[in-house]
């Protein structure tokens, strides 16, 4: 056990309420110890995580530490160029999940001990587990690109992780002058929703056509397909014929080094520049997944595709962006469809029963247009020890479709917004 001082002892209960889960004070049931669960990150997958345990195992303690009061979630935030949506439409508190019983702490985890299987936060708690969740999203590699830095945050907005950078982003193309070249970037492989930035270059289009119908978007991509391209590229030459270019890697859209200052982005075929310049850097997990050694050379966390177990450390899974698993993009709904299998595992597992098979099931919907829609689904299961999409068990929107299966598609979409969100926040 433990040696807490009083002092340090009340500072504690007091910060997390009684019932909590400090280390060696486990919450008492009738005389037996609380399984104790915590979760980094609230998040699509940390907080539905949260939100499955405490329906399927009451008994156990679900501890929920976001560093954020409020979540603002990427899906369709690329709306909020076009103008079409307001951010505050896709901002969550943790209500739901305190009304729950979740004890929700907003402090940011700075260290995990997976030996002594403890949680240390910037605000001095240190909390215990059985089992942990780690959920933290990407970090950003700024050493991906010569040049590149944070600082570009604030004159070449990714408005990767939705918020205020996704409104600096809509200002300045609010600001641009008609006639005038947005650019958006597109990382190494693999980064957080891959058919997220040419739905932004949609998106900045359908502004431009309605308010300053001279101007053009250019995508330089490090890669050379995207997601979804067919549905894609006919559905820019159908809305926005003229308007958007895509520059594959090989074809001048790899940038190999920034000037900030001169704001060029040095690609093989020359230097390019915008008058709005979304720069998306590459990616990695989240900073406290490296920094507890989840991760491999690849930037991202390996995990037992049964569980999502980490391969590296027991008893702790690493699920949404972070992890690495397998077929499964980095979406949203990826990282919902992680935290129900998780959830499933880890109770039992403290029951001390075999997880049972899990699938996974990922949908992604591309709004390139208010009543333009289209989409891809995957089914995933277990096979030779990875993370595998079924044979046969996914499908994508058909190229060619009538008008009224794109708009059926759009709706389809904001139907899964509101689902998906309710799922994981409500
Ligand atoms: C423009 C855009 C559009 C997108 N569109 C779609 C879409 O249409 N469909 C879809 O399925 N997906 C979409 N995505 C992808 C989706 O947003 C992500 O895949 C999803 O958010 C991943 O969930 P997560 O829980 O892994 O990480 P996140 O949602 O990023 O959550 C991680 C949380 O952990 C917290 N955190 C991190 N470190 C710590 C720490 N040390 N201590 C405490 N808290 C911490 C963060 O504050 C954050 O709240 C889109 C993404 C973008 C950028």
């Amino acid at each position: 056990m433990m040696n807490l001082n009083r002092r340090q002892f009340v500072g504690a209960m007091g910060s997390l309420g009684a019932g909590s889960l400090i280390a060696g004070f486990p919450s008492i049931v009738l005389g037996a110890a609380k399984a104790r669960v915590v979760i980094v990150g609230g998040g699509f997958g940390g907080a539905t995580v949260a939100r499955y345990l405490r329906m399927s195992a009451p008994d156990v303690e679900v501890t929920l530490i976001e560093r954020n009061e409020k979540y603002v979630a990427c899906p369709f935030s690329n709306e909020v160029l076009s103008g079409e949506r307001e951010i505050a439409s896709l901002t969550y508190d943790y209500k739901a999940h305190t009304a729950r019983g979740t004890h929700v702490v907003h402090d940011e985890v700075t260290a995990i001990d997976p030996v002594k299987k403890m949680v240390s936060t910037k605000g001095g708690k240190r909390i215990a587990y059985d089992r942990l969740v780690v959920a933290p999203g990407i970090a950003f590699d700024w050493t991906a690109t010569e040049g590149a830095s944070p600082e570009l945050e604030k004159t070449m907005p990714h408005a990767w992780k939705a918020g205020e950078n996704t409104l600096l982003l809509r200002k300045q193309l609010e600001a641009m002058k008609d006639g005038g070249v947005a650019i958006v970037t597109v990382p190494r492989r693999p980064y957080r929703c891959p058919p997220g930035p040419y739905e932004r270059a949609a998106q900045m289009a359908l502004y431009f056509k309605h308010h300053k119908p001279r101007s053009k978007v250019l995508i330089l991509d490090d890669g050379e397909t995207i997601a979804k391209q067919a549905l894609f590229e006919e559905a820019w030459a159908k809305l926005y014929p003229g308007m958007i270019t895509w520059m594959s890697g090989k074809n001048g859209g790899k940038i190999l080094r920034i000037d900030q200052k001169k704001r060029l982005l040095d690609t093989e075929l020359g230097d390019q520049t915008g008058d709005v310049i979304s720069f998306i850097p590459a990616q990695k997990a989240g900073d406290i997944a490296i920094a507890t050694g989840l991760t491999d050379k690849s930037g991202w966390c390996p995990v037992d595709a049964m569980t999502l177990e980490s391969t590296i450390h027991k008893s702790i899974h690493v699920i949404g962006d972070a992890s690495s698993a397998g077929a499964m993009p980095k979406s949203a709904n990826s990282a919902v469809s992680q935290a129900r299998v998780v959830a499933d595992a880890i109770v039992a597992a403290l029951s001390g029963k075999p997880a049972p098979m899990p699938y996974y099931t990922n949908t992604c919907y591309s709004l390139v247009a208010p009543d333009y829609g289209f989409s891809i689904v995957g089914i995933y299961q277990p096979e030779g020890g990875k993370i595998a999409a079924v044979m046969g068990g996914g499908g994508l929107s058909p190229t060619r479709a009538p008008a009224y299966v794109r708009k059926a598609e759009a709706e389809y979409g904001y139907s899964w917004l509101k689902n998906v969100t309710a799922e994981a926040f409500l």
